[in-house]
């Protein structure tokens, strides 16, 4: 099974072939902000099958070992 996504916009597109490992929500302080939502919710898919197959995200790195990546175009919140 292959689960597409991508921004609002449309610039920024992404595949993954596989089935994530696991989906969860986060109401952490951090992803509160970035979504200015009470929670975010996210799928974490196993090293190599997940690729962007249009346009490029830009990247934020929030705290240490993470990075958050977003379309510069219309600041969805990608990764
Ligand atoms: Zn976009
Ligand atoms: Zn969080």
């Amino acid at each position: 099974m292959e689960w597409t996504g991508g921004c609002l916009c449309g610039a920024v597109r992404y595949r993954a072939s596989q089935a994530p490992d696991y989906a969860r929500y986060c109401h952490c302080g951090m992803c509160r902000k970035v979504s200015g939502a009470p929670f975010t919710g996210y799928a974490e898919f196993p090293e190599g099958v997940f690729e962007w197959v249009e346009g490029e995200p830009s990247q934020y790195r929030s705290s240490e070992g993470v990075i958050r990546r977003f379309c510069s175009m219309c600041g969805s919140s990608l990764t």
